[in-house]
């Protein structure tokens, strides 16, 4: 009987990967993701792996948020404006993406769906003006929080001192419910147990747990419970799976660790830090046992199991990751899942909802169909540079 090979399934469906850093590289290291470049994902590369929507995120780096006051926003507002950037630049590879009409004209014109995001709430500074402010330049996903506990919400990570709540304070839960009203993606990935469930009883809009893995496989603090996995299924959420290989196996966590107790690890040196941090993946994608792939294929299985093959998805973390699992070193790969998935046995129509399906059912429902003046709210893209 003939069956949809996965090139078929990827022109069917275009890929949408919830998460991705490569923004980073564009700012602090001058490379042009509209070219073939270093690192786990371009457009180039994207396109030919079947890319159709990406989150390209906006993460900030402890050392901006010590700086004071200030710092994440000035710091989120660089990257961000390297998102308007690309796009600007490449207008025949990527368009931003702002609601499901924009997503769907991008896919129709061969383009690539970009979808500015931000990961780590720290980027608000404490107010909504600046939640406001994000989401009128074009931000549509909001991290809530990443591993550094806010006053308003704690992380998944030990160590919160005092003055961090348990989950959402009474301002976390006036985030979620503003990012309601404006209709932004709320993601829980990087969140604590008491702030994901506080989230979920308060958001009236679908969720996603952008790049996580299931604890059931590895009880990695990142990745989530079955538990999670269900609650996440009943608000009509997905969880994308992610390729970082700490959170995917135990003994992959354990060989991370120690390679970068190594001194040759250690003498990595370069330029800056996002540097640093693409020379580090580069040496442990080398000397580490290879992770096969599989591994990200079984989480998928396990979650699609437990949560239902409408809640799950890809959210690859990549240029986030140091190394990733072999057959998924960049953003050229995504088709392999799909060939996987199809040699497991899943339908064709349940391999489309993982690639992307579900994924853009959730953006859809939460930025709403769009309208011509929503799209002119959206401030010259000019102000992101200059602010
Ligand atoms: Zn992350």
């Amino acid at each position: 009987m003939p069956t949809d090979t996965h090139a078929d399934l990827l022109a069917r469906q275009p890929v949408f990967d919830a998460h991705v850093d490569s923004l980073q590289r564009q700012l602090d290291l001058g490379h042009d993701l509209g070219r073939r470049t270093r690192g786990h994902l371009d457009l180039v590369r994207g396109k030919q792996g079947g890319l159709g929507s990406v989150v390209l995120v906006n993460w900030v780096d402890p050392k901006h948020i010590a700086a004071g006051p200030g710092g994440a926003r000035r710091r989120t507002r660089a990257l961000l404006a390297q998102f308007h950037e690309l796009a600007a630049a490449h207008p025949d590879q990527i368009a931003w993406a702002g609601n499901g009409a924009l997503l769907d004209a991008a896919h129709a014109s061969g383009r690539i769906a970009g979808i500015p995001g931000i990961e780590g709430g720290h980027s608000i500074e404490g107010t909504l003006e600046d939640l406001d402010w994000y989401f009128e330049h074009g931000v549509r996903v909001l991290t809530l929080v990443w591993n550094n506990h806010l006053d308003w919400i704690r992380s998944c990570q030990p160590g919160a001192g005092p003055g961090i709540p348990e989950g959402l304070s009474e301002f976390g839960k006036s985030v979620v419910r503003r990012m309601n009203e404006l209709g932004m993606v709320i993601d829980l990935s990087h969140s604590g147990e008491k702030s994901i469930a506080d989230a979920l009883a308060t958001t009236t809009k679908p969720v996603i747990a952008s790049h996580s893995g299931c604890k059931a496989i590895h009880g990695h603090q990142r990745n989530l419970t079955d538990d999670q996995l269900r609650a996440i299924a009943a608000n009509g959420g997905v969880v994308g799976i992610v390729f970082c290989t700490a959170f995917l196996k135990d003994e992959a966590q354990k060989e991370d660790a120690r390679l970068r107790e190594s001194a040759e690890y250690k003498a990595i040196a370069g330029p800056n830090d996002t540097d640093v941090f693409l020379r580090q993946g580069e040496w442990l994608q080398e000397h580490a046992t290879p992770l096969p792939m599989e591994v990200v294929v079984d989480h998928i299985v396990h979650a699609a199991r437990v949560a239902g093959i409408d809640h799950v998805g890809l959210g690859s973390d990549f240029d986030g990751i140091g190394r990733t699992p072999e057959g998924l070193e960049d953003a050229g790969c995504y088709g392999r899942i799909a060939e996987r998935l199809l040699e497991r046995g899943f339908a064709t129509a349940d391999v489309v909802k993982v690639l992307g399906g579900n994924m853009e059912r959730v953006f859809r429902a939460v930025t709403g169909p769009g309208t011509a003046a929503h799209r002119a709210r959206l401030a010259p893209l000019a102000r992101v540079g200059s602010a």
